[in-house]
């Protein structure tokens, strides 16, 4: 390729830059995308979409174990870990292939390929082409942090590497007590791998409401996986294919993988940010940018994780699409991060949105809390001991729903629908006059009737 001059240079194929690519030549200007990796991004390649699939396999044990009291005999089950990673495999690449077609598709172009600043209007390409662009859209995506250098750090994979590992391991160490360590300690369980589950704080999910994060914890306990919280992995020993884990309470843990979990950082390292003149954002170290998603430098714009606002797939998409209205649509579009519903692929899933108790509670003077914790119709012959938690944050003065917490193995799909619920400002009474679908585990969202508790904060507080 020749030295060129688009309208919009996208660097990173990941959601949020496809999204922006796509729409943007759609509007009608000369965009190009550069990926350096795989087209899709961390969601497509090696995030959401292979997790999924992963979650879904490994849950299979547990239909399994519950299909006897349903009357069915099922032969001894066995799995086959190389099955499951190459038919991953081959989804992954047709969604890559897909990714690639819809982008030009609609006009764009891709280049397979690294892009870094040159200044704030050309970028330099891998393979030593210069791009002279009037906009550029920063969406490099994030990568796993790795934390201290501690010794035996080489041993330790990260969500990286899980994807790609040739044998399952029997025994299995994650440190991290957030949204990847839950989904592949639960992952591995499934697939009946022993698990220990190392958090440094008091207990897992920091920052979710707390009668989850309790529930949670109990649901994976009696899944039979370890989680060891007020400790971290201070050093990792290979011994043969054996790793052994040093924690800092002076115990240790043998296992056949070790995996950290331990948070994303954006990716701005090496992207010549300097020579365009891009401000960092000093407190996450993301890209700044304002509430259009654009930077410092008035032609540059940086959407998704690589803004550290909030890394979920559809903010990064949103964000994109958000940006390409404004740019080049004639259409000035904020996205308002607001009431984001979010779901933790654990088994079972955490589906939340709105507020927690505890931030109901600092914010409003009159908070009535509605809880249901219960057995699943499912559970009762299937024998599973699992239950159910639906909790409902009710703003006590206008009834308003500010948040909703639901620990089941539906939580996710749940949330997705409640969380139109509470973007429209539904109220208490919404839900009351809303009939319940019988039988399920969500109808308890509407039959909730009598607050578990209220709380009223006195001024003086
Ligand atoms: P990315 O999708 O990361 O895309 C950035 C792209 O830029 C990458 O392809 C990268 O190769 C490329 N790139 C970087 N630098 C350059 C350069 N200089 N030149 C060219 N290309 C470059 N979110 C959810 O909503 N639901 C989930 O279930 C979920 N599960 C997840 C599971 C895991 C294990 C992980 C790691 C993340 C998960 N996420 C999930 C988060 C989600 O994947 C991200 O929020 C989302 O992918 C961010 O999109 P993005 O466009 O900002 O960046
Ligand atoms: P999270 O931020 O969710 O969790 C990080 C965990 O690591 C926390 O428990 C944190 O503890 C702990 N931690 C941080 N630093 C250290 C350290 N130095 N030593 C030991 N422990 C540490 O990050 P993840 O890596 O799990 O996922 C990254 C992001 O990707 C998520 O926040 C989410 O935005 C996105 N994602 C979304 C998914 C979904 O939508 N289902 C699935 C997977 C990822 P503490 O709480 O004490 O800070």
């Amino acid at each position: 390729m020749a030295d060129l001059d688009v309208d919009l240079f996208v660097i990173g194929g990941g959601s949020g830059g496809v999204r922006a690519a796509r729409l943007a030549a759609g509007y009608g200007a000369k965009v190009v995308v550069a990926e350096e990796y795989r087209m899709g991004g961390t969601c497509v390649i090696r995030g959401c979409v292979p997790k999924k699939l992963m979650v879904y396999a490994s849950h299979i044990h547990q239909e399994i174990a519950d299909a006897a009291g349903f009357g069915w005999t099922i032969p001894t089950a066995s799995f086959d870990w190389a099955t499951l990673i190459a038919n991953k495999d081959k989804e992954i690449a047709r969604l890559e292939a897909a990714y690639t077609f819809n982008v030009e598709k609609s006009g764009a172009s891709v280049v397979k390929t690294r892009a870094v600043f040159e200044d704030a209007h050309s970028l330099r390409l891998a393979t030593g082409e210069k791009v002279n662009t009037k906009y550029v859209l920063i969406a490099t995506g994030g990568a796993p942090n790795h934390g201290a250098a501690i010794p035996g750090i080489e041993h330790v994979i990260s969500s990286n590497e899980v994807f790609h590992l040739k044998h399952l391991p029997k025994r299995v160490v994650i440190q991290g007590g957030g949204y990847i360590a839950l989904e592949f300690a639960c992952i591995f369980a499934g697939f009946g791998s022993d698990v220990t589950l190392i958090y440094r704080g008091e207990n897992i999910l920091r920052g979710f409401d707390e009668d989850v994060r309790a529930h949670v914890r109990h649901e994976m306990e009696e899944a039979g996986i370890t989680i060891l919280t007020g400790c971290k992995v201070e050093k990792v020993d290979r011994h043969g294919d054996v790793f052994t884990s040093h924690l800092s309470n002076g115990s240790s843990v043998a296992s056949d993988q070790v995996m950290f979990a331990i948070g994303r950082h954006p990716n701005v390292k090496g992207l010549g940010l300097e020579k365009a003149g891009v401000a960092l954002n000093p407190v996450n170290g993301g890209i700044a940018v304002n509430e259009f998603s654009q930077t410092n430098v008035p032609n540059i714009y940086a959407v998704g994780d690589v803004t550290h606002r909030v890394n979920l797939t559809p903010v990064a998409i949103r964000e994109g699409h958000a940006f390409a209205d404004s740019v080049f649509g004639g259409r000035p579009t904020r996205v308002d991060h607001a009431d984001i519903p979010t779901a933790v692929f654990s088994q079972p899933q955490v589906g939340t949105v709105g507020l927690t108790e505890a931030e109901a509670r600092a914010q409003y003077t009159h908070v009535d809390i509605y809880k249901a914790n219960f057995r699943p119709i499912k559970a009762t012959i299937s024998g599973n001991t699992s239950r159910v938690l639906m909790k409902l944050i009710v703003d006590g003065v206008t009834d308003r729903i500010l948040g909703c917490h639901i620990v089941s193995s539906d939580a996710a799909e749940i949330i997705q629908v409640v969380g139109i619920a509470i973007k429209t400002k539904a109220t208490k009474a919404d839900f009351d006059a809303t009939f319940a679908v019988h039988p399920t585990s969500a109808e308890e969202l509407v039959t909730m009737r009598t607050p578990t508790s209220r709380h009223v904060r006195q001024a003086a507080e």
